[in-house]
């Protein structure tokens, strides 16, 4: 089927405008989540096929020119838009630099036909490999909407892709923008591919954002950055799942810091905080990657530690005590000597126990530690 040329533009544009003046408008609140930019990136494509309608009607540096620099703007703004979805900071110049790149050279080439437009292709080609790169670049893990903004991108090299062929096989009277055939047809029908798909993939983009961030909110301690008590009972309840499962040993500790009210009667609050940041500092670098830690509460943490048995965690939770007594937190260029107690249970693989009765038997031990003077591991078997 052959649509005419100027009336689909127009429609093209007509949704644009909508769909894009919503989104500025919901993104003016907002516009670190990019949906600003993307709004005024479809308020400007729409703008650029409004110019197109008019060619043939009013002047070239109008229909031609302003309208594929505006174009051309519009991939710019979807470019900066997916850094600025994920919370980076955008390209911004270098994203502009194209546009008036091309606008400069259309100016120049405006009495030429084929250089004029295979100009025009090549800038716009370029810029929809720089979104699937970025959108590539940009991905949240497990997310999805990259792939939505990297077809659109790919479709849209298809479109161009076209009008290049057409160009160089010696016909770039059909790719004026008041001619109507099937390959126009096609391209511009390709065009409003473009458009809905990387505006929805921008959108989608945010709300992967939004969820990731709370989803992480809801995990993770923010004082220390380490998981929140949610995350690691969960982990406890997956790695005992799992040494039921592979036959392999795990050990649990319940770790508190010793005396840590009167680091804070001491030195304040604040430093208090420096200390705890030190010190899951300190246990993070020394575990292994396989090694889970998580803020259990206060100055409490719990370290699930992986195909480790009873003895390997004494031996583990030792070094780290004392590794931690011979690196003292430091407070305004102050040593604020810390230590820790610690409770480790390891539970027997042949008879399944529950999160509650783990954590009932390391909480245990560690108040044996404490008894014992602190500074030191107990295993729950010894109790
Ligand atoms: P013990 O050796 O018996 O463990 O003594 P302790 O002083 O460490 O134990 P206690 O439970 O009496 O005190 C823990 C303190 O930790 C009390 C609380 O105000 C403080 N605390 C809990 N969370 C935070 C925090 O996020 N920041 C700071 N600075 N202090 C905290
Ligand atoms: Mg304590
Ligand atoms: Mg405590």
């Amino acid at each position: 089927m052959i649509a005419h040329t100027q009336t689909l533009f127009g429609s093209i544009a007509l949704v644009a405008v909508i769909t894009g003046s919503c989104l500025a408008l919901a993104g003016q609140l907002n516009s670190r989540d990019g949906m600003l930019t993307t709004g005024l990136g479809m308020l400007s494509h729409a703008l650029a096929y409004v110019g197109y309608t008019l060619f043939g009607h009013a002047p070239m540096w109008l229909t031609y020119v302003l309208a594929n620099t505006l174009l051309s703007a519009a991939l710019a703004f979807y470019t900066v838009s997916i850094p600025l979805i994920r919370g980076k900071r955008p390209p911004w110049r270098r994203a502009f630099a194209l546009p008036l790149l091309l606008g400069v050279v259309l100016s120049l080439l405006i009495n030429t036909e084929g250089p004029r437009q295979l100009s025009a292709c090549a800038v716009l080609l370029l810029q929809c490999m720089i979104i699937i790169y970025y959108s590539h670049q940009y991905a949240l893990p497990a997310g999805r909407a990259h792939r939505v903004l990297m077809l659109g991108a790919a479709v849209s090299l298809l479109g161009l892709g076209i009008r290049v062929v057409v160009i160089l096989n010696n016909a770039p009277v059909e790719m004026h923008y008041d001619v109507s055939n099937l390959k126009q047809t096609i391209s511009i029908a390709i065009g409003a591919v473009t458009i809905i798909m990387l505006s929805f993939g921008l959108v989608l983009l945010s709300r992967e954002r939004i969820e990731a961030d709370l989803k992480s909110n809801a995990l993770n301690d923010p004082l220390t950055g380490i998981g929140n008590r949610l995350s690691i009972l969960e982990q406890l309840q997956d790695e005992l799942e799992r040494s039921q499962r592979s036959d392999l040993p795990l050990s649990v500790v319940m770790l508190d810091i010793d005396h840590f009210k009167q680091i804070n009667d001491q030195h304040g609050h604040l430093a208090g905080d420096q200390v705890l940041r030190h010190c899951v500092q300190h246990l993070q670098h020394r575990l292994r990657r396989t090694d889970r830690i998580g803020r259990y509460g206060g100055e409490e943490f719990l370290l699930l530690l992986h195909n480790t048995d009873a003895l390997g965690a004494l031996d583990l939770i030792k070094e780290l005590r004392q590794s931690l007594n011979e690196a003292p937190a430091v407070i305004e260029g102050k040593p604020v000597p810390v230590s820790f107690s610690a409770g480790i249970c390891t539970p027997n693989k042949h008879t399944p126990e529950d999160v509650t009765s783990v954590l009932l038997k390391a909480d245990g031990a560690l108040y044996k530690a404490k008894n014992a003077g602190r500074n030191t591991q107990m295993l729950a078997e010894a109790i």
